[in-house]
């Protein structure tokens, strides 16, 4: 980094926000995948213009800039991969006004998914988004990723929630869309480029976040089956009736034993299958649909049910499937974690062929997900064996063919990043993948904004 950009840097923002030790380096270096590269310099800044300063700074010199939140990503979005500067958020972690009449959050980019939700229920309102990392993940993190959760079944993924943002661009413009960015067509279509781009596009600097009513109640029943078909069939069961439960989550007999031995939480580690399903809104309406759902894993060969009749037990159940990505590292010391997603019709065919491609490629395969979606966790588990991971590597290959052979796609929640790259040129093609590339360059020339991601 040329001594003048730093001193630029530190005039920007003064010399406590601009770091270039080691130690702060090495820990922006890093998402939760295992691919890591070290930034040249680190950079917090406080509001949109000391942003716009940076950006304007990073495109002069053409320095690849990287936005960088709770570093939660699993695809390495946040991974500085050309060096350059780290944009840190976090700095910028403030709600900055609930209007609970227009049911609707300001916020800066930094702030975390559960501590907005804390604030808004004391309103009685709610952010359904709830990726797994809500605890730690930002909500302009969420935003860049478009962020899922078990609750996106019901009630949609980020982008839904996002109701107007305020961006700095790679030529360091800031525009803002205001909270009715969605009802007027140019700010709507910058809304929907901007959310889920991975902080190629631009830097999410405030958010205006829609809220809804939060839930009055929530009835919960984790069901086992002894095979997987008896699963699908209870699946497609509950969405014939009619009813759509806030959550169906998935979690196979691999992961259900990982789950138990870390928690000790009373999961059934017989079943070949699980289901997590819970019903929520006013008490009537939830329970008549908890009792349908109920009917209908009896009648679709449900071999054991489980009914959460206590807070405690409610919040034990979703320890449990909240633990899954870290209860399944005990299993095996390497995991390669993919993330793909085919039309609920096509689940039981996915998940029959990943245990197919891990017999052939002699590898232990660990799936769990949100299966009201589609969305499948697919974790290929290996010994640290250099042959053993290249099939592991050839496996995922496999299951991506399938994936994208039944209509999938290849990102459920996870976004793109570095991992994900080549599996995006399979699956974006000719005009789609064109159109994309366009839009970037239109928006970054220079290609200074998070390069390296995305595309190949
Ligand atoms: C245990 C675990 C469970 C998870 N469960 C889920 C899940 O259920 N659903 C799901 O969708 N994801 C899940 N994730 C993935 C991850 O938490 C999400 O992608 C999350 O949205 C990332 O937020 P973050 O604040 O950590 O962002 P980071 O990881 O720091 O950044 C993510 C991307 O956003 C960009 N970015 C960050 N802030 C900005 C900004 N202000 N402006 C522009 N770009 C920005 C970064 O450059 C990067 O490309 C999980 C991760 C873990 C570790």
């Amino acid at each position: 980094m040329k001594p003048e950009v730093l001193a630029e840097l530190r005039r920007i923002l003064g010399p406590d926000l601009v770091h270039t030790a080691p130690e702060v380096l090495v820990c922006h270096s890093y998402d939760s995948q295992d691919y890591s590269a070290m930034p040249e310099v680190v950079v917090e800044p406080t509001s949109a213009q000391q942003v716009s300063e940076i950006v304007k700074l990073a495109n002069h010199y053409k320095i690849p800039i990287t936005p960088f939140a709770a570093s939660t990503g699993r695809t390495g979005g946040s991974v500085p991969i050309f060096g350059g500067i780290v944009l840190s958020t976090r700095r910028m972690n403030r709600i900055l006004k609930v209007e609970v009449g227009n049911r609707l959050a300001i916020i800066q980019p930094h702030v975390i998914n559960d501590h907005l939700n804390q604030e808004v229920a004391k309103y009685g309102l709610y952010f359904p988004p709830d990726p797994s990392s809500k605890g730690v993940s930002t909500v302009g993190g969420n935003i860049a990723e478009c962020a899922g959760g078990p609750h996106c079944l019901k009630y949609g993924v980020t982008r839904d929630y996002v109701q107007g943002l305020e961006v700095v661009l790679p030529n360091g413009e800031i525009v803002d869309t205001g909270p009715f960015g969605t009802r007027d067509y140019a700010s709507s279509a910058l809304i929907g480029l901007v959310t889920g781009c991975e902080g190629t596009l631009a830097v999410i600097t405030k958010a205006y976040i829609k809220l809804i009513p939060l839930p009055k109640v929530y009835r919960t029943m984790l069901v086992g089956f002894d095979d997987l078909t008896a699963m699908a069939r209870t699946l497609t069961g509950v969405f014939y009736s009619g009813i759509l439960p806030a959550v169906m989550e998935f979690i196979d007999n691999a992961a259900i034993r990982c789950v138990e031995a870390y928690l000790h939480a009373g999961l059934p580690v017989e079943a070949e299958s699980l289901l997590l399903i819970e019903t929520d809104g006013d008490s009537i309406s939830t329970e008549i649909e908890f009792n349908r759902i109920l009917d209908i894993c009896k009648n679709n060969g449900a071999t054991s049910i489980q009914i959460a009749e206590t807070k405690e037990r409610r919040d034990q159940l979703w320890l449990a499937r909240r633990s899954l990505n870290a209860a399944i590292m005990r299993y095996k010391p390497v995991k390669i974690a993919e993330d793909i997603a085919v039309p609920r019709g096509a689940l039981l065919e996915m998940l029959e062929g990943t245990k197919k491609i891990a017999e052939q490629y002699r590898v232990h395969v660990v799936n769990y997900g949100h299966a009201g979606d589609g969305n499948i966790h697919v974790n290929i588990m290996l010994e640290n064996d250099p042959e053993e991971i290249k099939r592991g590597e050839e496996a995922i290959d496999e299951i991506f063919r399938l994936t994208l052979r039944l209509n999938g796609t290849c990102s459920g929640e996870h976004g793109i990043g570095i991992t994900k790259r080549k599996y995006c040129s399979w699956e974006f093609q000719g005009a789609s993948y064109t159109i994309q590339l366009a839009i970037r360059d239109t928006f970054d020339p220079n290609h200074i904004m998070n390069p390296g991601k995305i595309f190949e």
